[in-house]
């Protein structure tokens, strides 16, 4: 069976690369596939949150799924500490993930930054935590940005790990022999890894210091239209064909964007757009943006509005997802020989 599980955390900030590189996606794959969304609050502490805001924020992403278009009665909408299997697999695949394997995580090199002994036992475990989120569920497919490729991979070599080691107890259980499958990365399309409007070289993020290097999703239409015009670029017009579009990261970020809002890929874009000058192509990207986000802007105001709904939309979700994820536990304490209650 097909299972799609992905998850945002609520660390603020939502932006434009959260929609297309994630969000979007969701809405598209709950077509073909059950899907399991997860607004993955316990990654959010791995650096300090205010307690006040992280509530907010775990309504307000929960809001953003919805907003866009998830359908919270037919796919499953959580936020992770709800359901406890997803600490308690951590643990177990703690001690299946080798260091040498976290140690070659370049996330974690890049938020703990200068001061990594200062930084928590979280933010360097949490690839794991991502791993037993997946795998808790036994999903198949996790629609995700570029940046999280690497802990994909993780994901995959944790699995086939605890597959390997624990090879005679499945068996013995009469359990599959993949017991965890393979989860494959979705990461598709013009808008896997949107850039900073400021700085072409780096990722848009909710952490960036600077508000005008990204789109926030609850951002107005004159503070959209206002960092689209400011975004950086080069000063030649937008080129005729893809050729050298890719050392031109800023010319290839907005004409990115552009296709995923638009549904085509880039050289839709340029098919329309290429050889005219950046201020012509800027307003229409303006018009475009305003017109997508706009009203996903709108209904998650008036999602936020109603905590009490979205608290039941979420504890719904947290019940189904806990009925899947505790009979994968069972099973794995099975598989590891813990004597269960
Ligand atoms: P943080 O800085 O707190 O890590 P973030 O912007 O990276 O925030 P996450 O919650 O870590 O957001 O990621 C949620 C999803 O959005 C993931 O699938 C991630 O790959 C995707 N994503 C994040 N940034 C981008 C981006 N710039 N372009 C495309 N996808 C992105
Ligand atoms: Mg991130």
């Amino acid at each position: 069976s097909q299972r799609v599980f992905s998850g945002v955390q609520p660390t603020g900030n939502l932006h434009l690369g959260n929609y297309l590189g994630a969000i979007k996606r969701f809405v598209e794959l709950q077509e073909g596939y059950d899907c399991i969304y997860c607004v993955v609050d316990m990654h959010a502490i791995t650096v300090w949150q205010d307690p006040v805001e992280l509530k907010k924020s775990i309504r307000e992403v929960a809001a953003a799924f919805l907003a866009a278009g998830v359908d919270g009665s037919k796919q499953i909408v959580f936020n992770q500490s709800q359901v406890p299997q997803h600490a308690e697999l951590a643990w177990v695949l703690n001690c299946v993930a080798r260091l040498g394997w976290l140690n070659r995580m370049t996330q974690f090199k890049e938020k703990a930054g200068k001061d990594r002994e200062n930084a928590s036992v979280g933010l360097y475990a949490y690839p794991n935590l991502m791993a037993a989120d997946i795998l808790v569920y036994r999903a198949t497919h996790v629609p995700v940005g570029e940046d999280q490729k690497q802990h994909l991979e993780l994901a995959r070599d944790i699995a086939q790990k605890f597959n390997n080691d624990f090879a005679t107890s499945i068996a013995a259980n009469g359990l599959p022999e993949k017991f965890f499958p393979q989860p494959q990365p979705l990461i598709a399309g013009p808008a896997t890894r949107v850039m900073s409007l400021r700085d072409g070289a780096k990722k848009m993020s909710k952490s960036d210091p600077s508000d005008a290097s990204r789109i926030n999703l609850t951002d107005s239409a004159d503070q959209i239209a206002n960092k689209i015009r400011r975004a950086k670029t080069d000063p030649l017009p937008l080129p005729e064909s893809l050729d050298g579009l890719k050392e031109r990261p800023e010319a290839d970020n907005l004409i990115g964007i552009y296709a995923a809002l638009a549904d085509t890929d880039a050289q839709g874009v340029i098919d329309e757009f290429g050889g005219g000058q950046f201020s012509q192509f800027k307003q229409a990207l303006v018009d475009l943006t305003v017109a997508k986000l706009g009203p996903i802007n709108a209904e998650m105001t008036r999602l936020v509005a109603d905590p009490g709904h979205i608290d039941r939309v979420l504890g719904d979700g947290a019940a189904r997802a806990e009925a899947i994820a505790a009979e994968t536990m069972t099973a794995v304490k099975d598989i590891v020989g813990f004597v269960r209650r």
